[in-house]
């Protein structure tokens, strides 16, 4: 029996009051094990169906449930993130989902426990129709997308389904093929400490990188950041984060600036790198001085993947009776777990819900889209792995 709206609703606001805020993101968050446990426990009836955790970090499992095939099938992975980010903006509300018109408001009711309803229920509908798959079905609630995607990680060290579908909320008209990747750099402008009435010993890490600031709002004003017409769309340059100087009364011996730079399919963070490399050259030429370095702290590669046709075609033949259209190959200005299982070379799509206000108040997920898409991953489960 395909569940109900009332059943699917029930399950996501069981989800939605479970705190599982990212700890690697907001330090003391509540981490994953609780939602977790829940799934679990959501799935101990099924017959057949054999779940497991495997423990990523100390609380904070990726949990797994699989439906074995009967062979000569592919095995499919759903992956969906079992975290959320913190939620100190509406920190009375977030927790206690809410139904308002078509939409169910609530932290991660969108993104991901959306996503994590619709692997567990296309599950059961399976299990409870008596659908004999070839090929193996994987269920995973992975931790961590939030933060570092230490989850997805630590998952693609220990396996290697021949498809994957992440299911994030991006609406059921798309199915994302390619998205951005993104990097995290510190820009550090070193100077010299000196009294403040010592302009010829000081040298003004700030005033410096006030000029690194100009370069790169000049870069970003003639082409940085701008995506050459691919799907994912413009590439997000921003600042991030400043800080430096210890005193009023001294020079300031170093700043150091953090932004985040996005990349589209086919470039690489070091071009970017290179970019802000030339900028300290320009500034070297005016003062020789001046002392910049770049260092990369985090590098997610952009979203490429091959070979996902079989599964794309799944998709798009269980998705048009439902939505009564064909779902479009599409591009995302963001970055998710989908970006690592498809650099390992695994064929990988994202697909899933239309929600909103991702990351802020007022979350919110499309009821009727939560309906449809579990009708829709449950055939699309069967297409791709075949019905014995
Ligand atoms: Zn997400």
């Amino acid at each position: 029996m395909p569940a109900t709206e009332q059943q699917i609703e029930q399950l996501l606001c069981d989800l939605v009051r479970i705190d599982s805020v990212t700890p690697w993101l907001i330090p003391g968050g509540a981490a994953e094990a609780n939602v977790q446990q829940f799934i679990a426990d959501w799935m101990a009836d099924l017959p057949g169906v054999e779940t497991w955790t495997e423990e990523v970090a100390p609380g904070r499992p990726n949990l797994f449930a699989k439906l074995p095939g009967t062979g000569g099938g592919p095995t499919l992975m759903l992956n969906s993130h079992a975290d959320t980010v913190g939620y100190a903006n509406w920190r009375e509300r977030a927790l206690v989902p809410e139904r308002r018109g078509e939409n169910l408001i609530g932290l991660g009711a969108a993104d991901d426990k959306s996503s994590c309803a619709i692997g567990m229920l296309a599950l059961r509908s399976l299990v409870e129709r008596g659908v004999r798959l070839k090929g193996d079905l994987i269920v995973a609630t992975t931790v961590d997308e939030e933060g570092a995607s230490i989850g997805t990680i630590h998952m693609l060290e220990r396996h290697r389904p021949d498809a994957i579908l992440v299911l994030e909320p991006e609406g059921l008209d798309r199915i994302v093929v390619e998205h951005q990747g993104f990097g995290w750099v510190d820009i550090i402008v070193h100077g010299r400490a000196a009294h403040g009435s010592d302009p010829d010993m000081g040298i003004d890490a700030i005033a410096y990188m006030g000029e690194v600031l100009a370069g790169l709002a000049e870069l970003d004003a003639t082409g940085f950041g701008r995506g050459e017409g691919g799907l994912s769309g413009r590439t997000v340059y921003h600042t991030s984060t400043i800080r430096g100087g210890t005193d009023y009364a001294t020079y300031p011996s170093s700043c150091v600036l953090g932004i985040e730079i996005g990349t589209q399919p086919g470039e690489h963070l070091s071009d970017r790198i290179a970019e802000i490399e030339a900028i300290f050259a320009r500034i070297r030429e005016r003062h020789p001085d001046f002392r910049g370095e770049v260092r990369e702290q985090i590098n997610r590669n952009p979203f490429m993947p091959t070979g996902y046709e079989p599964l794309f075609d799944a998709i798009v033949a269980a998705a048009e009776p439902v939505l009564g259209y064909r779902p479009v190959a599409a591009g995302l200005n963001a970055w998710g777990d989908s970006g690592l299982c498809g650099e390992a070379g695994i064929p990988t799509l994202c697909y899933g819900v239309l929600g909103g206000n991702y990351h802020a108040p007022d979350e919110w997920v499309s009821m009727p889209e939560m309906v449809a898409a579990v009708t829709i991953v449950e055939n699309a489960i069967e297409r791709f792995c075949g019905v014995a």
